[in-house]
């Protein structure tokens, strides 16, 4: 009898056979983290930026949290630094769209001051699961936060820069691939040089061919709002 066979739901019209996309999942994971109020700085954003860029990418950046161009537009690295990013990244080949960007923090801390432990322990989890999700095979962490959250050790981004390490985030295996933060080179032009030089590498990380493309020029406004050691950069 047809109705016995335990493939007999999958033939049904009514019951789709289609597994639920890690695409899928991602969205429905920034709908839910778009009301999230597990910390103060729900009060002071104007939006939740989740993250952005192709679902299921092999390398993904993580910065330190929205700035106030982020929180208005509700997208990572939209400002100066975000210009850079993109310059760094034509300079392997790729493009925004080719990779994802999320941030430690969802939302803007005020004045755009240092993340706080508190913070950072609430909004971590939100992090890990985007990890799970897009499944990258290197994650690039920008700046100190991001990288001492990753990789779980207290070395700042002067020490481990351009070095990349093995490390399980949540249930995944990943290269983590600490930089420096774009906006570190925007404050310290000569540090621009280190950062092309570690992105350099990010081909052969990601197991493809270096790319024959020379390093972009910096065309960038110098902004000079507050020195770099104050932001946590280095
Ligand atoms: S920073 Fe993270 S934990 Fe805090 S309210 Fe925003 S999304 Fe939630």
């Amino acid at each position: 009898m047809a109705g016995d066979r335990p493939g007999a739901l999958v033939d049904s019209p009514a019951v789709s056979a289609v597994p639920v996309e890690p695409f899928d999942e991602l969205q429905a994971y920034a709908d839910e983290v778009a009301g999230c109020t597990r910390c103060r700085l729900a009060q002071g954003r104007t939006q939740v930026v989740f993250g952005a860029g192709n679902p299921h990418a092999d390398l993904m950046f993580v910065g330190e949290a929205p700035g106030f161009h982020e929180d208005k537009q509700g997208l990572p690295f939209v400002g100066q630094a975000g210009k850079l990013l993109e310059k760094l990244l034509a300079g392997i080949g790729l493009q925004r769209g080719d990779v994802y960007i999320a941030n430690v923090l969802k939302c803007r801390p005020p004045g755009n001051r240092d993340p706080q432990p508190d913070e950072i322990e609430a909004c971590e989890s939100h992090l890990f699961r985007q990890i799970e999700l897009i499944e990258p095979t290197v994650v690039a962490t920008l700046g100190n936060f991001a990288t001492k959250l990753l990789s779980g050790r207290p070395l700042g981004i002067t020490r481990v820069h351009g070095q990349e390490q093995e490390t399980t985030i949540g249930s995944r295996s990943v290269l983590l691939y600490p930089l420096y933060h774009p906006a570190a080179a925007l404050y310290t032009p000569a540090m621009l040089k280190v950062l092309e030089a570690d992105f350099a590498r990010l081909p052969q990380l990601l197991g493809r061919p270096a790319e024959p493309v020379a390093p972009p020029e910096p065309e960038l406004t110098l902004v000079q709002t507050r020195p770099a050691e104050q932001l946590g950069l280095f």
